[in-house]
């Protein structure tokens, strides 16, 4: 079958973060096939981890949204918000409807650290705790106990900076980012005094880029402890070192010989060291977090060298990685917490597709994910071209439309999102914040439901 532009190439693209709009992008950009784009999302927003995951500090990073908002504008793409894949659509239904499915529903879970004490009061994931601080409506509503006055961070990634960062700061510092509202209420009543971040292997292994890194030497309240010791790297380590690591490095080195400041609050950047057992303070909370210092082998893997410390600390964030979901209908490797495919092409599927975190795991910056979902379109595209697909009888935005409406779906467009957006911006200006988020889906709806008059 040829597409033409009265019966175009008709695509679903299940999840509207950076990769799924990296997808729709690369759609529109070819000129050889015509395309018709829906990209579905279960939340009524879209972004993704762009509005859901980046640090609220870090405004600029989220500036990626305005060519975003340009591909969900263009004619050829509908957003279809607030509309869960698998059930509100089922796998089914959407491949009766579509000629290809793409899948970059990211990894919303977290790794776990496997370790005794990890369910007790005040031990949670830094992806949960990332969700509640950005305003992310399936976790706003939580309690966050921020009585904590020290608190370890597991891992030495960019997130773990981030979690910790957000903890050192002060309410002044962070008024000009686009934190949730009840975030910063909780936030300035936190009397937390010493955050640990905890890597189990060494500097020269950390994940964490140097930027993220600098911040910690400035900030108002906080400052970097590191211990000399710790940071010592082997030759062939310094030898091997990219430019990332060996600017790692030089951070690291200038924040050990600093002297002490004496300010209020504290972060520990500690290596070689591994948790092996978060401690119950008798009541079913976090009361301290026994740690084990590693060396490393000569793979450089940590190895636990039998002396041990406890970290006084009443609340531990596993910031260990991300994971991804399975979805009903869509297939999935438990192991690695991914689609199973080929460059992008879902294994033992015809006309469904990959990209992003779904895809390859939870690596890489936001930029990384536009390569990976070209790298995928491109077999779409060929697949288009040489016949393997196999389009639907009959397929139209119209179908899908009053599909949707027999189930009562109250599909969010992109018309909607603006007006919630601009509602946000507005009422945030008001407080002098750059954006208020809505925290919750309700409000958020209503917000909607009042901008359609
Ligand atoms: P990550 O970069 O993969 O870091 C995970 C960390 O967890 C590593 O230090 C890893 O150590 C450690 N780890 C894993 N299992 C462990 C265990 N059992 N015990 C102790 N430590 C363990 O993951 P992430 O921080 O979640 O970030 C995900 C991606 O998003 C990354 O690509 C990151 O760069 C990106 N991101 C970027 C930004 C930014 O650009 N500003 C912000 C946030 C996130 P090993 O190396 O020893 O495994």
């Amino acid at each position: 079958m040829t597409f033409t532009p009265d019966r175009p190439l008709r695509v679903l693209v299940v999840g509207s973060g950076p990769s799924g709009i990296f997808a729709a992008d690369a759609l529109i950009k070819q000129t050889e096939i015509p395309v018709q784009i829906d990209v579905l999302d279960r939340l009524p927003t879209p972004y993704g981890l762009v509005r859901y995951g980046v640090a609220p500090d870090h405004l600029k990073i989220k500036s990626v949204t305005a060519g975003f908002e340009k591909t969900l504008s263009d004619p050829r793409v509908r957003f279809l918000g607030n509309v869960s894949f698998g059930t509100e659509l089922t796998y089914d239904e959407a491949k009766g409807h579509y000629d290809a499915l793409f899948y970059t529903f990211g990894a919303s879970s977290d790794r776990r650290l496997g370790i005794p004490g990890e369910d007790l009061t005040g031990s949670m994931s830094a992806t949960e705790f990332v969700a509640w601080y950005n305003g992310h409506p399936d976790a706003a509503a939580r309690e966050m106990l921020l009585s904590a006055t020290g608190v370890a961070v597991v891992g030495v990634g960019n997130v773990a900076l981030d979690v910790s960062r957000i903890l050192s700061k002060t309410v002044t510092e962070l008024r000009d980012s686009d934190i949730a509202g009840h975030a910063l209420d909780a936030l300035e009543h936190s009397p937390v005094k010493d955050v640990w971040i905890l890597g189990r292997r060494g500097a020269a292994q950390a994940k964490f880029t140097t930027r993220e890194l600098r911040e910690f030497g400035e900030l108002h309240l906080s400052e970097p402890v590191v211990r000399p010791e710790e940071i010592q790297v082997s030759q062939a380590d310094e030898e091997a070192a990219d430019s990332t690591v060996k600017k790692n490095l030089e951070v690291l080195r200038a924040f050990a010989a600093r002297a002490p400041e004496d300010k209020a609050r504290r972060l520990h950047l500690r290596f070689l060291v591994s948790p092996v057992e978060i401690l119950d303070d008798g009541h079913g909370h976090v009361g301290g977090l026994k740690v084990e210092r590693n060396r490393l082998d000569e793979s450089g893997s940590a190895v636990g060298t039998g002396e041990y410390e406890v970290l006084p600390v009443q609340m531990v964030l596993r910031s260990v990685g991300y994971r991804g979901v399975q979805i009903q209908g869509v297939p999935f490797d438990p192991s690695r917490g991914v689609i199973p495919n080929e460059q992008g092409r879902v294994t033992g599927r015809v006309g469904e597709y990959t990209a992003g975190w779904i895809k390859r795991g939870p690596s890489g910056v936001i930029g990384t994910n536009k390569a990976d979902a070209v790298e995928s379109v491109k077999l779409l595209l060929e697949d288009a071209r040489n016949g393997t697909l196999q389009p639907v009888q009959s397929s139209s935005r119209e179908r899908i439309d009053a599909l949707l409406s027999a189930k009562a779906v109250d599909v969010v467009t992109l018309a909607d999102w603006k007006a919630l957006d601009a509602h946000e911006l507005m009422t945030g200006q008001a407080q002098g914040r750059p954006r208020a988020k809505v925290p919750s889906k309700a409000q958020m709806l209503e917000v909607i439901r009042g901008g359609r008059g």
